[in-house]
Parts: C-alpha cells; sequence; structure tokens
C-alpha cells in the first residue's frame, strides 16, 4: 500500500509557526488514516524551529527553489535568516519520503515550507504570488507528486494509478 506525505498542521498537530493547526477534515483524508497510509511530517519542526515561532516568508517573492540553490533566503518577522532550517527541514522530508516510498505528498497550501502553487512574496503583507516552498521544490525535483489540501480527490486517483508496491 502507498503511503502518503502529508503536512502535520492538516492532521490536526499544533505545528505553525503561531502553534495552531489546519486540520482538514476531507473524507479522503479520513479514509487514508484508517487505511494507515498517512505519514505526518512538519518540515520546519524536523528542522529545528521552535512552536511558537516568527512567522517567516520568502524574501522578494523568489521561491523555494532558490532557498535550494542558495540565492534565495527565508527570513523571518524579525528579519532573522532561517533559511539553513527550511533548507535542513526539506532534505528531512525527503529522507522521509525516501524511507516510506513515497510518490504523493499533500503539503500545505502558501507556507514557505509546504507551498505548491503559491507563496506569499515576503513583505508580510499577505501579498501571494505564484510559487512553492522550500520542501515542496525539494520533493518535486525528485519526481514526487506534490499536492496540496484542495486536491485529495486528485492525489487519491494518482496513487490507485502507481504500480503495486512490491514486498519482499
Ligand atoms: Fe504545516 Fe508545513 Fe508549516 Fe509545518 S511547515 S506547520 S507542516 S505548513
Amino acid at each position: 500500500m502507498h503511503r502518503v506525505l502529508v503536512s502535520a498542521c492538516l492532521l490536526g498537530e499544533r505545528v505553525r509557526h503561531n502553534g495552531e493547526h489546519k486540520q482538514s477534515h476531507d473524507s479522503v483524508l479520513h479514509r487514508w488514516l484508517r487505511e494507515g497510509r498517512v505519514v505526518p511530517f512538519c518540515p520546519e519542526v524536523a528542522g529545528g524551529l521552535p512552536v511558537p515561532r516568527p512567522a517567516a516568508e520568502i524574501a522578494e517573492a523568489a521561491g523555494g527553489l532558490s532557498v535550494l540553490l542558495g540565492t534565495g533566503r527565508v527570513l523571518d518577522l524579525n528579519a532573522r535568516d532561517v533559511s539553513a532550517f527550511f533548507v535542513a527541514g526539506a532534505q528531512q522530508a525527503l529522507e522521509c519520503a525516501r524511507l516510506e516510498s513515497i510518490r504523493v505528498a499533500i503539503l500545505k497550501e502558501g507556507s514557505p515550507s509546504c507551498g505548491t502553487t503559491f507563496v506569499y512574496d515576503g513583505t508580510f503583507t499577505s501579498r501571494q504570488v505564484p510559487g512553492q516552498g522550500v520542501t515542496a521544490a525539494l520533493l518535486r525535483q525528485t519526481g514526487i507528486q506534490v499536492l496540496n489540501e484542495f486536491q485529495f480527490e486528485e492525489a487519491d486517483r494518482l496513487l490507485t494509478q502507481l504500480p503495486q508496491e512490491r514486498r519482499s
């Protein structure tokens, strides 16, 4: 059975910067939980950041890939460069994905780690720009299908199209 990496905050874990969660009540997610295929993961906590923590955004709307390449930075509300935590978290997410043979992930939209189609522009003024978070960018580079919390049905379809896992 294929497992799915899911942002921990979507599962009710209070790991967001403000100490809150973003629990999803999607019926597909509930079924996946019953099937035991959900792998919860929070890249920012795994990368060493505490809860709560200052909000952070990718500076100058540069996108997650630029942070991985070292040309972009993630800054928090106090202008502290927290890029290293975000990159470490992304690498740990990838390691977890490898261990669990993950082919599909559902990440929280808009986050500087987990955003899949948009992130915030780095001005802390709620302005969105097209782009992806640092973890989403790294997972996609390895061919993992990264979707968001509005795409559970699509992710479920992708799972059914994957070849069956071989068990030795
Ligand atoms: Fe949720 Fe991802 Fe932010 Fe962690 S890093 S709180 S999993 S959106």
